[in-house]
């Protein structure tokens, strides 16, 4: 780790505060070159709200373990550099960094970002740039800017902090819209009037933030969301945006309260008209203090939304949430079957993250009987293998398979318990020639 001094605003290159930032030393060979060549350089985005909110001791939220001794190592790091009086480009810039620590790269042209992959992490780099919206709810234009658009683009006060650093080891917090004071005031404010329309995930995002970081929404920011849902922004965006914001709130600590706000906020109305029923928030409250997240928690989100196929969700996702969606008539079936073969062959089908989620939203037999296919069934094998079978004279084909199917059921209903009795139940198979 490489120290960089913290150097209080207004006061140039002088009088640092005691407290330090520490970056790796990639992200320190980043700072050195552009400073080198003559560049800018900034830590810009989340970690830096995250870093001032637990330097003031405001929220020791989830992400803030850069607090008082190092962001975690494994962290993604977000840089922003202006190279414009450089005569250099980003690419070569990264070229650079990765010609040094053995690192890989990735630029993507059309939004002036790339990504370094390194064994300590990743850091995510981008030229400081200004966007402009070509209509509403549109992906932006970009082009290369200084510090103050590329803050200015930015969707929150608060997320537009950024801390420049230089190749003496100073470094300093560029706030130009007030993005501290609503820390202290714990406020979530837009910068501009015009920034939910231009971009409506902003909607979902200031609910996610005001709920992760226990902030109010600004009151004229609170109007301003309103009005943009009311007016029907959210439709605008394409289902791909929408699904992303959705994979983002999955993985939030307070879930719950995120997609109650939403739903309260009318945003997934306004988006796909869908209202949901009490017993979505029942079964959520259930699945989140089971301490189901993430994926999981998309996936059960996935199966209760009015998705059309064509939505943009992989094959697992969308085999899963229909699962969830036909368990119902599953579950009598399920119900009412006695042998464990008959539990085995109803649940195999199903993907393993439909059984997990169905497995905490159901109770007693089905529960059982779920669980006991999770625990134990899935994983019953014959001990003889189709190898064996052939070598004892069985041609590969359609009757070797149905002889190993009833053997598995056999083990599954505890009829064979070792090799012997599987053999002999093999030469019985044999003998009705199934
Ligand atoms: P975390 O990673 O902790 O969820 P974050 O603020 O880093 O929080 P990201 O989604 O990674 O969240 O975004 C990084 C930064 O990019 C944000 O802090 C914000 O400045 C900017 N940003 C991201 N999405 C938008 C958006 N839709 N409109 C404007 N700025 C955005």
């Amino acid at each position: 780790m490489n120290r960089f001094a913290l150097l209080t605003r207004g006061r140039p290159n002088q009088d640092f505060t005691c407290l330090d930032l520490e970056l790796p030393a990639e992200c320190a060979l980043l700072v050195r070159v552009v400073s080198d060549w003559g560049g800018r350089v900034f830590l810009v985005g989340g970690l830096v709200r995250d870093w001032l909110l637990a330097r003031s001791g405001l929220v020791p939220n989830r992400d803030s373990n850069w607090a008082g001794g190092g962001r975690d190592a494994k962290s993604d790091w977000d840089i922003a550099v202006d190279l414009r009086k450089t005569g250099k480009t980003l690419v070569q810039l990264m070229r650079e960094i990765c010609r040094q620590t053995g690192g890989r790269y990735v630029f993507y042209q059309r939004f002036l970002t790339g990504t370094i992959t390194l064994p300590a992490g990743r850091i995510d780099i981008s030229h400081t740039r200004a966007e402009s919206y070509p209509g509403p709810a549109v992906l932006p234009k970009v082009q290369a800017a200084g510090i103050e658009e590329d803050l200015g683009r930015r969707d929150f006060t608060v997320n537009a902090l950024a801390i420049e650093m230089n190749a003496q080891g100073q470094s300093r917090v560029v706030d130009l819209y007030g993005g501290q004071k609503d820390l202290q005031a714990r406020l979530i404010r837009i910068i501009h009037p015009g920034s939910f329309i231009d971009d409506p995930t902003r909607i979902f995002r200031c609910i996610r933030f005001a709920v992760r970081l226990g902030f109010e929404i600004e009151s004229g920011t609170a109007y301003l969301l309103r009005t943009a849902v009311k007016d029907g922004y959210p439709a605008l965006l394409t289902p791909e945006r929408v699904l992303y914001e959705l994979r983002c709130i999955c993985n939030e600590t307070e879930v719950l309260k995120v997609l109650e706000a939403v739903v309260k906020e009318s945003v997934l109305k306004g988006c796909w008209q869908w209202q949901p029923s009490q017993d979505f928030f029942t079964e959520l409250k259930v699945l989140t203090q089971a301490g189901i997240r993430g994926e999981l928690l998309f996936i059960y989100l996935l199966s209760r939304l009015p998705i059309a196929p064509n939505y943009p969700v992989t094959r697992e996702e969308q085999r899963a949430q229909q699962a969830l969606r036909d368990f119902p008539l599953l579950a009598g079936r399920l119900r009412r079957a006695r042998r464990r073969s008959t539990f085995y062959r109803l649940l195999k089908p199903l993907p393993l993250p439909a059984l997990k989620i169905l497995t905490v939203l159901t109770e007693g037999l089905i529960k059982n009987r779920l669980e006991l296919f999770l625990r134990e069934l899935k994983d019953i094998k014959p001990e003889l293998s189709s190898q064996d079978l052939i070598e004892s004279g069985i041609k590969p084909g359609p009757q070797l398979g149905r002889i190993l199917e009833q053997l598995l059921y056999a083990r599954l209903d505890r009829r064979v318990k070792n090799r012997d009795s599987e053999l002999r139940l093999v030469r019985r198979l044999r003998r009705k020639d199934v």
